[in-house]
């Protein structure tokens, strides 16, 4: 095994630098405007003039990067159109007396924008009216890899966001303490907020810590904090200390909601068992990258033990390539080999590598509100619609 992903570290090691830029959650300055790291350019150039308003939204709780995109030629554009749910700069004023041309014109690009990103709501919304077929009672699909970097906090995020804008009441339960799912869904997730920390060790209801996302309806959050990563310790000496989250979860009316997603930190330590015993189905989203295939044995083996002893219900439901850039030949070659090593349960829908799915949770959303029409949501939403699609009946 590599020691980079191994260690939980993102396998950064393929990527190219502006990819390590936003990989960091750093938004991606100069080098978001090319699109960088859309596969093959899948975008539309009248969806990618649209990503300035995505851009509308202030970062949230990150005021160091307040001003970190400003003053582009882009940015410019995106100021007046003051989408987002955080408090852009002040509103900007009407045109004066001395106004330049370059003013004019950005306010022109800016009306434009808002154009695009309306047109490419309505494409949303209008999916959002398709019936997308709703389980007979809540699935609970643990989202893991104990790799670092491969896209389960991303997946947890979009999907569960695509699946609350079709209409299902989801929840996340964000089981990392690094709370990177808490942050992209605009949930708190500070030492002091209740948080799955308190479910796992002081048996807190979980209701207690269930707050609404950000900017979506229906889609709810767990956050994790920090005192979570203690947890991995403190479960060793609890009763049933693998069973505790499923525990949690049958104690709260988890049938209010549709889906029920668990975003598992990068280890298989106790956390992650948790997940497994507390979900029905697994979801592994894989990296199309040279060491995809590494450590899922691993994975597979500690999935049967969990059946074998814990939770005969846990299926490998779903398999979500991710990150794949159609640039590549090996990117091609790791989604052929995934498919013709765990056949159907690998999704149709591959996530292309793309610079507006790593730049939207710095602020504090999903890429599915904060670039709706980029080539990540689009493929998000689709890759959600097969899961709505398949494996209902793996629902309990
Ligand atoms: P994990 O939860 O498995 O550790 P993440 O979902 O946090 O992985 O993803 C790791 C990094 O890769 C993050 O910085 C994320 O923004 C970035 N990323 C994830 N999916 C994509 C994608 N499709 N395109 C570009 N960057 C991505
Ligand atoms: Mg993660």
């Amino acid at each position: 095994m590599s020691t980079g992903p191994g260690l939980g570290w993102p396998d950064r090691a393929n990527e190219s630098p502006d990819d390590q830029l936003t990989g960091l959650g750093w938004p991606g300055g100069e080098g978001e405007d090319e699109g960088e790291g859309e596969a093959a350019g899948a975008e539309p150039e009248a969806v990618r003039g649209e990503t300035g308003s995505g851009t509308g939204a202030a970062p949230s709780g990150h005021a160091m990067w307040g001003n970190t995109t400003s003053g582009t030629a882009e940015n410019v554009g995106y100021v007046p159109t003051n989408g987002g749910r955080q408090q852009p700069p002040g509103p900007r004023k009407g045109p004066s007396q001395g106004e330049s041309e370059l003013v004019r014109e950005a306010l022109k690009d800016a009306k434009v924008s808002q154009e695009t990103s309306g047109a490419a709501l309505k494409v949303m919304s209008g999916r959002r009216e398709q019936e997308w077929p709703r389980p007979a009672s809540c699935r609970i699909v643990t989202i893991a890899n104990q790799k670092g970097g491969v896209g389960k906090t991303t997946s947890s995020v979009n999907l569960a966001a695509s699946l609350a804008m079709h209409g299902a009441q989801v929840l996340v339960v964000d089981l990392d303490p690094q709370g990177n799912a808490s942050t992209a869904l605009g949930v708190e997730h500070h030492a002091e907020i209740p948080s799955i920390y308190d479910v796992l060790i002081e048996d807190m209801p979980l209701a207690e810590t269930v707050v609404a996302a950000t900017d979506i309806p229906n889609l709810f959050c767990a956050p994790a904090t920090l005192n979570l990563a203690g947890a991995e310790i403190e479960l060793v000496s609890k009763v049933a200390r693998e069973s505790r989250l499923r525990r949690a979860l049958e104690a709260y009316e988890t049938d209010n909601f549709d889906y029920v997603l668990i975003d598992c930190p990068p280890s298989l330590g106790l956390l992650t068992v948790n997940a497994l015993v507390g979900g029905d189905e697994l979801l592994i989203p894989i990296q199309c990258e040279y060491y995809a295939l590494e450590g899922l044995g691993q994975l597979v083996r500690t999935v049967d033990l969990v059946k074998a002893h814990l939770n005969p219900r846990l299926n490998v439901s779903t398999i979500l390539l991710t990150m794949y850039d159609a640039r590549t030949r090996l990117a091609a070659q790791v989604a052929e080999d995934v498919r013709s090593h765990f056949g159907d349960v690998v999704l149709n829908t591959v996530i292309p590598r793309s610079v507006r799915v790593s730049e939207a949770p710095s602020y504090g959303q999903s890429v599915m509100t904060y670039d709706p029409g980029s080539s990540g949501a689009l493929a998000y939403s689709e890759a959600a619609s097969e899961m709505a699609h398949r494996n209902t009946e793996a629902a309990k």
